[in-house]
């Protein structure tokens, strides 16, 4: 695993106010963790209060509109997550893909209207389990990245891809360690091809039903550079057992 992992909170939609003390105990054991970067993303309305409680860790969002401003009801741009406090954003999350019909192209608008707002990009793919069952899992992330990475210069080193089996998210099934390997490894090749030699530097997060127990045996495993935690980020405790373990 790489020197610094990288430990993301991805809050989806939980949350009221009440919550910010575990943000808060979060942060504070954090400033012990200085081994580990942790990061959470709260919806968007705790954005703004996230960032007021915790003062070492990261506070991101889980998505944007792909545009500036405009008639757009109901939608947030990547420049107002910024304002509130984020610095960064998860695009392409299989929740968002599947839910809201979310493309690779709509991704990729998004992913770089993060890099605009002047943040870093969690960008996100990982296969069904049907696609895994059918052979297709390394072809489908394959495309996936292909068609939602952003690109041009001195892009890669404001990217992370999360590789999250949406068959492992919530169902607390993971794949074992030499399937993450694997598809970690493939994941590179393919940063490589796409980004050139930056792309050996992108951090690659493993995310799917990760918890205090397993954590240790996760991120242990090739080309895991920290991980994507969904149900087990909510609460300090759980937190950060998996921040210990990391
Ligand atoms: P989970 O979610 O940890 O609850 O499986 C992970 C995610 O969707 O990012």
């Amino acid at each position: 695993m790489s020197a610094r992992p990288y430990i993301v909170g991805n809050w989806k939609m939980h949350g009221t106010r009440a919550m910010l003390s575990e943000a808060r105990a979060i942060d504070r054991a954090a400033e012990r963790l200085i081994k580990v970067e942790v990061a959470i993303a709260p919806p968007f309305t705790l954005i703004h209060a996230t960032r007021k409680e915790a003062e070492l860790i990261a506070i991101g969002a889980q998505d944007c509109h792909p545009a500036d401003g405009g008639a757009h009801t109901g939608d947030i741009s990547a420049a107002m997550a910024k304002d509130a406090g984020a610095t960064f954003t998860i695009v392409g999350h299989s929740e968002r893909r599947a839910n809201h019909g979310e493309t690779d192209a709509l991704v990729k608008e998004k992913a770089h209207a993060v890099l605009d707002a002047g943040m870093t990009a969690i960008v996100c793919v990982g296969e069904t389990e049907a696609e895994r069952d059918a052979g297709k899992a390394q072809d489908v992330v394959s495309g996936q990245l292909q068609g939602s990475l952003p690109t041009g210069d001195d892009v890669a080193d404001k990217v992370t891809v999360a590789y999250e089996p949406v068959w492992a998210i919530g169902t607390g099934r993971t794949p074992t360690p030499d399937d993450i390997a694997a598809m970690h490894s493939h994941i590179r090749s393919k940063l490589v091809e796409i980004y050139g030699e930056a792309g050996s530097e992108v951090r690659i997060l493993y995310g799917g039903s990760v918890n205090p127990d397993n954590a240790a045996e996760l991120l242990a495993a090739d080309e895991v550079g920290g991980a994507l935690v969904g149900g087990a980020s909510l609460t300090a405790e759980s937190f950060l057992g998996i921040i210990v373990a990391a």
